[in-house]
């Protein structure tokens, strides 16, 4: 297989918002390169840019200009439906506030992406009871979100995000509103994770503690990423 089809490749990235009129330059030429099995943190301050990188990447939000291009495939090429598909299929998303819909069980939730294209098979509930298990909640597939602790609804997330097989792993501070001992617990369930399963990770967060976990961290600085050292 050519070594595109295992990569993703951010160049020259740039993100500008309009404003009542007035543009607003967020993300000024960010170009990385990560293979299959690799995991990159990137931190940087409150309003830096982060989410907005990170929701390009995940074909959630459009580039001003620059090119994305993940396992050989430009997703912003694609029709609205095939870049759907695309995005249901190849990447997993996690969410800042874990996004669970109230009134499922958790087994539910973690089974949501399975409903849009492929339709829930006895297979995607088998794995969606083995991903639980994974992170530990095998005794709460029933319980609903608000009857779980904030640590148990991330995982959650963390399950749900995984339940297609993602290539491509991308979380949005994901311990932004976890204590210090839970930060440790997903970051490494992350990396667990990055390894077993061989995706491309990337985590945003301005959690040192977080990124630190991490083999390869880059600032977000003045719109574009610089290499941290130590
Ligand atoms: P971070 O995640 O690093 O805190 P964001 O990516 O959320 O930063 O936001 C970066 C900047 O872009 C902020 O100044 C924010 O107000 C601005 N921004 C984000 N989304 C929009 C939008 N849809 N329209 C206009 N400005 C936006
Ligand atoms: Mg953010």
């Amino acid at each position: 297989m050519n070594d595109a089809q295992q990569q993703l490749i951010v160049r020259d990235l740039t993100k500008e918002f309009s404003l009542a009129g007035e543009s607003l330059p967020i993300l000024n030429g960010v170009n990385l390169s990560l293979n299959r099995g690799g995991a990159l943190a990137i931190t940087g301050p409150s309003g830096s840019g982060k989410s907005t990188l990170l929701y390009i990447i995940g074909v959630l939000d459009q580039p001003t200009s620059g090119e994305i291009i993940q396992f050989g495939q430009n997703p912003f090429e694609l029709k609205a439906k095939q870049q759907a598909e695309f995005r249901n299929q190849n990447i997993g998303f996690i969410f800042q506030d874990h996004h669970l819909m109230p009134q499922f069980s958790v087994l539910e939730n973690v089974l949501i992406p399975t409903m849009v294209y492929q339709g829930t098979t006895s297979d995607a509930e088998e794995r969606a009871r083995h991903l639980l298990e994974r992170v530990g909640l095998s005794d709460r597939l029933n319980h609903r979100p608000a009857q779980i602790s904030g640590g148990e609804r991330q995982r959650v997330a963390v399950c749900r995000a995984l339940i297609n097989n993602p290539r491509l792993l991308l979380a949005d501070e994901p311990t932004g509103n976890l204590d210090r001992v839970n930060t440790e617990s997903i970051g490494k369930l992350l990396l667990e994770i990055n390894q077993e399963q061989n995706t491309i990770l990337i985590c945003v967060t301005h959690s040192r503690e977080l990124a630190v976990l991490f083999p390869q961290h880059q600032r977000l600085r003045d719109g574009s990423l610089v290499t941290e050292t130590a």
